[in-house]
């Protein structure tokens, strides 16, 4: 028999991740000849021998694939034989246009940790072992391809041994680019207060020495610095708040192991989350045992919690042997430092001491949050571990550009089919942010090579996001298209679920500019990602002062209960903080309309419910109020409050002033808060079923902040499904804002299928 050649071309998460060694192993087994190539688009093979030796390959190469490892399209082309005399693996070329997948940063794998721990291993207790199978990713590539000289590990020459495992096809490092050893790679640091410099071994220990004797540590980890301390002792917790400016939001917390974890918090459902490549952290409910500081978690009694995630960190953990706050090293709402000279400056005040390491890091990556809702993870937080793996379109795309909301903000790049999604940027809200935010786009967009020839921002004509696209698109003369706030959830949802058929949106959250200049917040939209209709939504009321009722659930209350028809006065349920002299300005303001713009946000009414309670009035973060509602709330499924859906001329509308009627008269008869919390869950998940079943459409979508609440969520799922609805939700991007520029392509790509939509001929 003849010899043939087969030309097989692969794309996928198919770099860094130990394919071409893979490759290499089961060429030589079968006994071909030829060659393995990474490119900027993926990998490269052409294999010579018997045609059913070639076709076993194949089939092997698409069975076998090693674990971290995606093919997303695999073609083979039979050609004329070459004529090799052995198989190898060849230099990359880094032409042509670039749609490879970068791998994200992957967690420490078991046999590497095994290194680390093995007295005899030459990595024993080395904080920056890695292999084909783990190790920095996203955190360290500065262009494409995937190649060590390609990355911040370029100025590390490998020593003998190292460029041993390196080169050896049989070998788990054989091509693993971060490879390093004690002798040849990466070392930390530790610097004290006192300006004293511990190296190596003694850093990790001088390390955990602080933090046993309650000092706060900036740790410069793997896709940016962190903050440490001991989450079992107040007093460390506390100045970590008082410090970082950080009266309440929630902290995450790393423990060592799974026996640690155990202890902490019950992770039934999320075992294989916390200990896969991507080892997000997942919040999850406390153990009354947990020995957790009050002050983790102030509101909930949830906690984020991770696992170790690089060999540093697990010595770190292992040796404080405590579960320890791990938080970004900034200040409140800032963007994570990964410049040394930078972090030092920014977080000498909240540190005692700092542990430092000389591999730079070429750009920042927060820690992800996930949770189990509804039976399957679902991201709220989307950055190490999965950006920027690509979200896929079942249809190729015009080169997009999404500059995302203004809060969560993260943007979108699409190249083919791919919708590429930055790690999670944060809060535009300062100058740092908006650096950040502009670094982030012009990263994304060179390292594809990519030229938008669509700007997609949010319709909010004063966002820093919508500035910049604005900018962008004169500058560089291509159409820009304004996308409504919740459509983008809507779209972001459809993406997410992989469809493009439509569905109800029911798109709910804090703020979002609406089409007709007023806030939205509490929408029923009815569409696809080219066009909706929004069919229902939350009775209108007015927010006195707009941005400072964000911060102060209080005058949502205020608003609410004047909307009811309730003279306003320091008696009713929330009120009792304000001077009764403020309460007449706030009153007078509403009447005149002055600086209270009209919505209909169901975050709003959350915060509204939650003073009436008494439980938040004034907020320190995005979610405060709504969280503390949903976490006295009883569970009971029965109960409710009447909340009719009237029928205005263009839209069914919930009306909700009946049952903040209600709430005020159970207040006055002493029913618990968590009762009237409970009672308000189920009528807002009974308003939903009710416009579902009003409009009729098969398919119903659950998009919004809103619905990172357990309660609503799942028991919205649960009704729709019984009353016959199949329903969406989100699932790899997150519900909150940081899944709109996702939404934003998909909308501004539907509008350029459609001839006469786009803003500008494209
Ligand atoms: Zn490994
Ligand atoms: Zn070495």
């Amino acid at each position: 028999m003849s010899p043939r050649r087969a030309a097989i071309e692969i794309h996928g998460a198919v770099q860094g991740v130990g394919f071409r060694p893979f490759v290499y192993r089961l060429a030589t087994e079968i006994g071909l000849t030829g060659w393995v190539l990474n490119d900027v688009n993926g990998v490269f093979v052409e294999v010579e021998g018997d045609v059913e030796d070639v076709q076993r390959f194949v089939a092997r190469l698409e069975a076998e694939v090693p674990p971290v490892a995606h093919i997303d399209t695999l073609s083979v082309e039979w050609l004329e034989p070459g004529g090799f005399d052995e198989f190898e693996i060849r230099h990359s070329d880094g032409s042509g246009a670039k749609t490879a997948i970068i791998l994200p940063d992957l967690a420490t794998c078991a046999e590497c940790l095994t290194d680390v721990e093995n007295r005899t291993d030459r990595r024993h207790r080395y904080p920056f072992t890695n292999c084909t199978n783990c190790g920095p990713r996203f955190s360290i590539i500065r262009e494409l391809p995937y190649d060590r000289p390609n990355t911040t590990m370029s100025s590390f020459t490998m020593c003998r041994s190292c460029r041993d495992e390196y080169d050896d096809p049989s070998n788990r490092r054989f091509h693993a680019q971060p490879n390093a050893c004690q002798d040849c790679g990466p070392a930390v640091t530790h610097l004290d207060g006192a300006g004293n410099e511990t190296t190596g071994d003694g850093a990790i220990e001088a390390t955990v020495g602080d933090l046993i004797a309650g000092r706060i540590v900036a740790l410069k980890g793997l896709g940016g610095y962190q903050l440490l301390a001991d989450a079992t002792n107040a007093t460390a917790v506390g100045t970590l708040r008082e410090r970082k400016h950080r009266p309440a939001k929630p902290f995450a917390v790393m423990v060592q192991d799974l026996d640690e974890l155990d202890r902490v918090v019950d992770g039934t459902g999320a075992e294989h989350l916390l200990t896969g490549p991507s080892a997000p952290i997942v919040l999850l409910p406390e153990r009354s045992t947990s020995g957790l500081a009050e002050g983790v978690s102030p509101p909930t009694s949830t906690i984020g919690v991770m696992l170790p995630t690089t060999p540093l960190h697990r010595l770190i953990a292992a040796g404080a042997a405590r579960p320890l706050v791990a938080t970004s090293g900034n200040l409140t709402d800032e963007p994570i430092a990964i410049d040394d000279t930078d972090a030092i400056e920014r977080l000498e005040e909240i540190a005692d001491s700092f542990l430092v390491h000389d591999r730079p890091i070429e750009r920042h990556i927060d820690d992800s949050v996930t949770w189990v809702v509804d039976g399957a993870p679902q991201l709220v937080r989307r950055s190490r571990g999965y950006a920027p793996m690509p979200i896929a379109s079942s249809t190729t795309l015009p080169t997009i550009l999404a500059t995302g909301a203004h809060l969560k903000n993260t943007v979108a790049l699409s190249v083919g089919s791919n919708v590429f999604i930055s790690q999670h940027i944060g809060d535009l809200e300062t100058p740092r942010a908006e650096a950040a935010f502009a670094q982030v786009i012009d990263d994304l967009t060179r390292m594809y090579e990519a030229t938008p020839s669509m700007v997609a921002h949010d319709a909010h004509p004063d966002y820093v996001s919508t500035r910049y696209a604005m900018d962008r698109s004169r500058f560089d003369d291509v159409p820009r298209v304004a996308v409504q706030h919740h459509h983008a959830h809507l779209a972001s949802c459809l993406a997410d679920n992989g469809t493009d058929e439509p569905a109800l949106g029911i798109t709910w959250d804090g703020t979002g500019w609406g089409l007709d200049g007023s806030i939205w917040g509490g929408e029923f939209l009815l569409g696809d990602a080219s066009s909706f209709e929004r069919v229902a939504h939350l009775r209108p009321f007015l927010l006195p002062g707009g941005e400072a009722a964000v911060r102060e659930p209080r005058r949502s209350a205020a608003a609410v209960l004047r909307e009811a028809g309730l003279d306003i006065d320091p008696a009713l349920p929330g009120l009792a903080s304000f001077a009764s002299s403020e309460l007449g300005i706030l009153d007078q303001m509403m009447a005149k309309q002055v600086n209270s713009p009209t919505t209909t946000s169901a975050g709003r009414l959350f915060d509204a419910v939650s003073a009436m309670l008494g439980l938040v009035e004034v907020s320190t973060f995005e979610g405060h109020a709504a969280m503390a509602l949903e976490h006295v709330a009883d569970t009971l499924e029965d109960g409710s409050y009447a909340i009719p859906i009237t029928r205005s001329d263009e839209a069914w509308v919930v009306d909700w002033a009946p049952l903040i009627r209600s709430i005020v008269d159970d207040l006055a008869v002493s029913v618990t808060p968590g009762r009237i919390a409970g009672k308000f869950h189920n009528a807002l998940v009974g308003a939903i079923v009710g416009v579902a079943e009003r409009v009729e459409h098969p398919r119903v979508a659950l998009t919004g902040g809103c619905f990172q609440n357990r309660l609503l969520t799942e028991r919205a799922a649960s009704r729709l499904r019984s009353s016959g609805f199949d329903v969406l939700m989100h699932r790899s991007v997150p519900p909150n804002d940081g899944g709109i520029s996702l939404g934003q392509v998909m909308v501004a790509a539907a509008r350029h299928d459609t001839p006469g939509e786009a803003s500008t001929p494209a």
